[in-house]
């Protein structure tokens, strides 16, 4: 998942990652195999089904994550237990279920993986990574309750002071990303100038 991959390089693989094209093989309404071919009253080529005419469509899906802030204005991240990025710093949450808002989705990702009950405020920032056929949102949010508390998906949980977040273990770009964008809001003057470039480059959409 290193290196670049920008979108005019998806159709190398069905029009998206070769990851994701494994498993899209039968049409899901059914059970004939798919094409990937232009149709009909379509920009793009797409996956479709030669049986019952269903398309495929197939979208990134929404990652809602959190920034938690305490009172001090440190800032909560948490050692990831489980991969991607296990042992590595990643602020608390997944993604967003079919059911629940952005809010909610951010809500519950962040007392499943931290105990703290939070709530969300401005959005820091958006960040795509077709690679990974994610889109990240991270919410700055105030800590409401709840308390810190460790589970197989966060080793610690520490509240980082802006000076002392641990940059060199960061788990994801997008991580980086909602951390700089959130001291560029907040603390400018300790946006550090030395800091590694994140593996993919900046080159997501904003
Ligand atoms: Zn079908």
């Amino acid at each position: 998942m290193k290196g670049t991959f920008r979108p005019d390089s998806l159709t190398a693989e069905r029009g998206m990652p070769a990851w994701l094209a494994t498993t899209m093989n039968f049409c899901t309404r059914c059970g004939a195999p798919l094409r990937f071919g232009l149709l009909a009253a379509e920009d793009r080529e797409r996956l479709y089904c030669q049986t019952c005419g269903f398309v495929a469509y197939v979208n990134p899906r929404l990652v809602v994550t959190t920034l938690p802030i305490t009172e001090a204005g440190e800032v909560v991240l948490l050692r990831r237990g489980i991969e991607p990025g296990h042992g590595a710093w990643a602020q608390p949450g997944g993604f967003l279920e079919i059911d629940e808002t952005a809010h909610e989705g951010a809500i519950r990702e962040t007392v499943e993986e931290t105990g703290l009950l939070v709530e969300p405020g401005r959005i820091v920032g958006l960040y795509t990574r077709p690679q990974a056929a994610i889109v990240v949102v991270a919410f700055e949010a105030d800590i409401v309750g709840g308390e810190m508390r460790t589970c197989p998906e966060a080793l610690e949980i520490v509240a980082f002071a802006p000076e002392a977040i641990p940059w060199s273990g960061i788990a994801f770009d997008t991580t980086t990303w909602a951390l700089t964008d959130w001291l560029r809001a907040t603390r400018p003057e300790l946006l550090p100038t030395t800091r590694p470039e994140p593996i993919s480059g900046r080159g997501h959409v904003r």
